[in-house]
């Protein structure tokens, strides 16, 4: 075996009940589909010789001191609990700790059942596989904290899902896979010195200047906040905002049902699972101040003092909609050119939004287009835009260097779904030119090359995805 992995593991040295020994099941012909080599380098895998790799990212081969586990959860699914989740079709191989110093996880994801997996066949296919390896890397490439893709496998099995489908297997990498659910789990059974070792292991792996539950809670809740803002400032929806899908790091995880917008609307929701628009574009900021409650709800139960710390974690989650509010509006400001917005800018960003709302303006184009020479291309109402436009010219007056701002915030090209479509339809068929070229694209999403000026268009009407499912 040719690849080395240099595993330095942790949470499997914890004590039992925070995971099962599990590991991977076999599968029949593993192929190598994709391997992130930058990632590798980072992550101090030996990579001069793939040969064995896919023995290794499909679990056929436990690389040398790889300590499988699943780790066991909870989570609020669609705001109902569920008391038992856990990794039900991903095994945690161990932690590294790369050259730039951090710990991360690497997990397989898809490699077989699990004593978590309930009623699941433990397996993914690959379009999911190939979606969360672009996206992930997408958004990675875009500055925003998130899981990442090291390599993916094609299983040579067939798994069921709407109909008969390839197999297929992520590695997955994280800075943890510890989530809000890890943390209810332990205070919805009661196991209150399960809690605390928890809680201790979180803040050292994650937020070691946080101070008790409480100042874990707060440094969390102020890392979403930042996420979320962030997402949105890409028009992104993560659509399956459950409890067990927010991590205590802060990076986004579970590509599932998510979609990056085309033409923007504030109550967009492209998952088919998510009927009442709980996870819709706009809500997102509502959403996670909700998950954080039950963070807090979780972590109070190590409390001594229950009242007081009642009344900690409500002052840090009502904090949260203001900070949710100053990062986006940082964010936002920074789209259209000022380097520090204040809460007086803020109408001018919200009309502009509403006029794209109206306009049904694609809303990666339009924030570039207004770094260009000719922003009233995206709009249907010109005389509304003509009007937004002298007001914000007005306010321009007063920046050094509006245009380098926006460039700097507006990305040219996300993944859009309908290209994320095409790309695992085409894998599916063996070619895997889609997937490598979208990849090259949203590698530079701030300066992208005229190449890929084809993947910058949004979709037509045929090819509009109206909804992304969760048929992972
Ligand atoms: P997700 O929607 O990916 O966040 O998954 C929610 C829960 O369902 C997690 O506990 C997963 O491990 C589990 N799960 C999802 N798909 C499968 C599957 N095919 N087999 C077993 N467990 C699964
Ligand atoms: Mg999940």
């Amino acid at each position: 075996m040719s690849i080395t992995i240099p595993f330095d593991n942790t949470y499997a040295n914890l004590p039992e009940g925070f995971f099962a020994k599990a590991l991977p099941t076999p599968v029949k012909t593993p192929n190598l589909i994709a391997f992130n080599a930058d990632l590798a380098k980072l992550l101090g895998i030996n990579v001069s010789d793939l040969n064995g790799a896919a023995d290794v990212f499909s679990g056929n081969q436990i690389a040398e001191n790889a300590a499988p586990i699943a780790q066991l959860y909870a989570g609020h699914q669609f705001g109902s609990f569920n008391p038992q989740l856990g990794d039900g079709r991903a095994h945690l191989l161990g932690e590294v700790v790369g050259s730039d110093g951090v710990r991360r996880d690497i997990q397989l994801k898809g490699s077989g059942q699990t004593p978590f997996s309930r009623a699941g066949d433990g397996r993914a296919w690959m379009g999911p596989v190939l979606r969360e390896y672009v996206i992930s890397e997408a958004m990675h490439a875009l500055g925003i904290p998130t899981t990442r893709a090291l390599a993916a496998v094609s299983t040579g099995e067939t798994i069921y899902r709407d109909g008969a489908m390839p197999g297929a297997i992520l590695t997955r990498v994280a800075s943890s896979h510890l989530r809000v659910g890890t943390f209810q789990v332990f205070a919805h059974r009661g196991l209150i010195d399960q809690l605390k070792t928890l809680t201790d292991y979180a803040i050292a792996r994650h937020h070691p200047d946080a101070d008790g539950p409480m100042g874990l809670l707060r440094a969390v809740c102020q890392k979403q906040a930042d996420l979320i803002a962030a997402w949105m400032s890409v028009g992104f929806i993560h659509g399956v905002m459950n409890t067990d899908n927010c991590t205590i790091s802060g990076e986004t995880i579970d590509y599932g049902p998510c979609a990056f917008m085309d033409a923007y609307h504030e109550a967009r929701v492209y998952s088919s699972i998510d009927q009442m628009g709980r996870y819709a574009f706009g809500n997102q900021p509502r959403v996670i101040v909700w998950n954080m409650a039950q963070f807090a709800t979780a972590l109070i139960q190590q409390c001594d003092d229950k009242e007081a710390a009642v009344e900690e974690a409500t002052e840090i989650v009502h904090a949260m909609p203001g900070q949710i509010e100053a990062a986006w509006l940082a964010r936002f400001g920074r789209k259209i050119g000022l380097a520090q917005a204040t809460d007086a800018d803020q109408t001018l960003i919200e009309d502009l939004l509403a006029l794209m709302q109206q306009d049904g303006a694609d809303f990666t184009n339009t924030f570039n287009a207004l770094s260009g020479e000719a922003p009233s291309a995206q709009f249907l109402d010109q005389d509304r835009f003509a009007a937004w436009s002298a007001q914000w010219n007005a306010r321009l007056a007063e920046e050094v260097d509006p245009l380098a701002v926006m460039r700097g915030a507006n990305p040219q090209i996300i993944p859009r779904n309908h290209q994320i479509e095409k790309m695992i339809a085409a894998a599916v068929a063996a070619d895997m030119v889609p997937f490598e070229r979208l990849q090259e694209a949203l590698a530079q999403p701030f300066d992208v090359s005229a190449e890929f000026a084809d993947l910058q268009r949004p979709p037509t009407d045929d090819e509009i995805v109206p909804a992304t499912f969760c048929g992972t």
